[in-house]
């Protein structure tokens, strides 16, 4: 029986990305990580780690080091329970300063070379598994090894659009605002069963959207017949779709990024407090209406209400300082 995996990208989809990583100390979880690969693991998938790494074709950082940098993912995700199956990475470019490593490879997104060995490899079925990253390479190497793609658009990390997501024109079937919802995604799949793998048409009630609807591009080899020369104006106006389907796009993306963002369990205890408070102070106007008025009554009400109000303040004050 074969294996299902989830391919997961490592910059900006499991850690932090400050541009090219060349030392351990600097691999840091995004958050919600953890608690995503534990749920994928008792889902029964292989977590499988597929990453460009052109930095060491371009000389920032050698094999060796590199392999200390996985080391310490592994490390860091091994203290929560977490153990991922395996690590592909490619170190060729075909610009990179060291002879060596100057080449195209079908491992470098967004071909699907390290899907395909990890399948090879690990009898993996490709058709359910997942590939999970944060740019139009992670979708297409999923696309094209046969995966179900999710895009993870943080569009909170990002005051524009990402230029690569744009122009590859790469839609993925899902997209999230980041590992957490990807999960959801995942679960929800699982649940309609039934339901065909490409939603990329028609997502259900509370999944995403495809990305890039207006710059589709066809995925078929198969030779078409030549599509007439729009005019100017046709162009101008396809640019035009195109820009604000991409803008339509960001605003949904921040506004589920802020949704995922803001909850935390300091805020939900905060909200508590306040019903509390509520509660404690009604108590004090009805025991101030009553004809049988005790003022000590009033004053501990009064008193219940003011140190809920004050444990409020200081779980909304550990919120904002999460
Ligand atoms: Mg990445």
């Amino acid at each position: 029986m074969s294996n299902k995996a989830i391919f997961l990208d490592r910059d900006d989809t499991l850690i932090e990305d400050p541009g090219y990583i060349n030392h351990p100390d600097q691999v840091k979880l995004l958050d919600d990580v953890t608690k995503a690969l534990i749920e994928l693991k008792r889902m029964g998938y292989k977590l499988i780690v597929v990453s460009n790494q052109s930095a060491v074709a371009h000389g920032i950082v050698t094999e060796k080091v590199l392999g200390e940098i996985h080391n310490r993912l592994k490390q860091l995700l091994a203290e929560k329970g977490v153990f991922l199956d395996q690590i592909y990475y490619c170190p060729y470019h075909p610009d990179g300063a060291i002879p060596k490593y100057r080449k195209e490879s079908d491992w470098r997104k967004p071909n699907p070379g390290m899907l395909l060995a990890a399948a090879d490899e690990m009898d993996i079925d490709l058709s359910q598994s997942w590939s999970i990253g944060n740019s139009a390479r992670d979708v297409e190497a999923g696309l094209r090894a046969g995966c179900k793609t999710i895009l993870i658009n943080r569009s909170s990390h990002y005051k524009q659009p990402d230029p690569c997501l744009l122009l590859a024109g790469t839609n993925p079937h899902y997209k999230s605002v980041n590992i957490k919802e990807a999960v959801n995604i995942i679960k929800k799949y699982h649940r309609s069963s039934g339901k065909p793998a490409d939603q990329t048409q028609s997502a259900p009630a509370g999944q995403t959207q495809p990305l890039l609807q207006a710059v589709e591009q066809p995925r078929s080899s198969e030779p078409k017949e030549p599509a007439p020369a729009p005019s100017e104006q046709n162009a101008a106006g396809k640019r035009t779709e195109q820009l604000l389907s991409s803008i339509l796009e960001q605003l949904k993306s921040t506004q589920r990024a802020n949704m995922f963002g803001e909850f935390s369990i300091m805020r939900l205890m905060a909200g508590i407090m306040q019903i509390i408070v509520l509660f404690c102070l009604l108590i004090t106007i009805w025991f101030l209406m009553s004809p049988t008025r005790q003022d000590n009554l009033v004053l501990i009400a009064l008193g219940f209400a003011m140190l809920f109000q004050l444990m409020s303040l200081t779980f909304y004050i550990m919120h904002g300082r999460r």
